[in-house]
């Protein structure tokens, strides 16, 4: 038990030396020196100011679906963000939900879509919880979270007060936001407020998606048609978190799809098609203002990490080349290994920088 934890013992549990391998989807890491779910606002603030007072590092964790955590674990308080409860109103066509950060995403999906409010169906099967999904602007099957997100309440770790901000104020791109970037570290989000249309249409902006459901002779597909056709695509990529399958201990994408100007762009497609075969197949996404997205899973692919590739105790995920999975027994220290032959390979190949998706937790830089 820590020493002098006073009001935050009482308000949060505090516990000391916890190992937080299994509160993460990769199932890998080391220890906390402190650990404590904030199952309220108070705690979350009980839990804030006790690091503070104690001088140590402060995680906030979610469900772990997006962390790498170092080997040596976490030397301050890993906080887990588990406010429950959901309220919803509905105004005509309008339903505005508000859902606390500590509930799980895919349940709240499901929820939506067996009220038929439309908006979010397309992000099925997206483990973790609310309070994580602005930060990288959750995104799939064409569909991201701020689309539908309103506004969200956030504890700043600076006035230590309750904020409101709005989608604006969030900033958002592709996988990140102003969390990830400008305002890293210092807001701490409590519950997110969504707008979702009553019996509105499903979104079918996916060519994979509308085929499959075209496959099966749904064109005019429901909102749960669209969940289970999603799910199944996921399940087949190993993208649905299932213990049982090896291949989904994963953070889900390990590398975001590079976005490049169209001049970039031509530059990796000249030094492409002097060194790999079939480089004219490069799979291309346009994206609103006129960059060309890239596949990351293609260029590592062809960069000659297949899938299924084993390194030590961790590899590529036999479905998906974008996964790096915990095969049993894998380290933090062999995924970095991993990730940084993968970035090598890449670099050399198309003189591409691929970027990680997961936030890294304890390592010295
Ligand atoms: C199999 C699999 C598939 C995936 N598929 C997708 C996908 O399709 N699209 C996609 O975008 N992502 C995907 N992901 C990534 C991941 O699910 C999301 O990023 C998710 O939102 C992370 O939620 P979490 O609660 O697990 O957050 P964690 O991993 O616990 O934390 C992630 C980051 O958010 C911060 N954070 C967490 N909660 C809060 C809070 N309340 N306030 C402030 N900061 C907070 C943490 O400090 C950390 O920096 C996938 C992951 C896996 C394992």
């Amino acid at each position: 038990m820590p020493p002098h934890t006073g009001e935050a013992e009482f308000k949060l549990s505090l516990r000391g030396d916890v190992l937080l391998a299994p509160m993460t989807t990769l199932g890998i890491g080391g220890r906390a020196r402190y650990f404590a779910d904030a199952s309220g606002v108070d705690g979350l603030v009980a839990g804030v100011e006790w690091a503070r007072s104690e001088a140590l590092p402060l995680f906030v964790l979610g469900s772990g679906s997006n962390i790498v955590v170092a080997d040596s674990g976490f030397p301050g308080l890993v906080l887990r963000v588990s406010m429950r409860g959901m309220i919803s109103r509905v105004e005509g066509k309008r339903a505005m939900v508000t859902v606390a950060a500590g509930e799980d995403w895919d349940g709240f999906v499901a929820a939506c879509v067996a009220r038929n409010w439309a908006g979010i169906e397309c992000l099925s099967g997206i483990p973790g919880r609310i309070g994580a999904t602005p930060i990288q602007n959750v995104g799939a099957y064409g569909q991201e979270t701020s689309e539908t997100l309103v506004s969200l309440k956030a504890l700043s770790l600076e006035t230590g007060k309750l904020e409101e901000l709005s989608a604006a104020e969030c900033e958002f791109g592709y996988r990140t936001s102003r969390f990830k970037t400008t305002a890293r570290d210092r807001f701490v989000i409590t519950s997110v407020t969504y707008q979702l249309e009553v019996s509105g249409n499903p979104a079918m902006r996916y060519a994979e998606l509308e085929r499959y459901l075209g496959e099966h002779g749904t064109t005019r597909p429901s909102l749960a048609q669209v969940r289970e056709a999603v799910l199944t695509l996921r399940r087949r990529k190993a993208m649905v978190i299932d213990y049982q399958d090896p291949d989904s201990r994963s953070v889900g994408s390990f590398f975001v799809n590079p976005i490049l100007t169209r001049a970039e762009f031509e530059e990796v497609k000249q030094r492409a098609s002097g060194s790999i075969i079939g480089s004219e197949d490069m799979p291309t996404f346009p994206t609103a203002d006129d960059q060309v997205k890239l596949s990351a899973a293609w260029l590592i692919e062809r960069a000659g990490i297949k899938r299924g590739y084993a390194h030590g105790g961790v590899g590529t995920s036999t479905k998906h080349a974008l996964a790096i999975v915990n095969r049993g027994g894998g380290t933090a220290g062999e995924i970095i290994k991993l990730k940084e032959l993968i970035q090598g390979r890449v670099l050399d190949m198309f003189g591409l920088e691929l970027t990680p998706e997961p936030v890294f937790v304890g390592f010295e830089s």
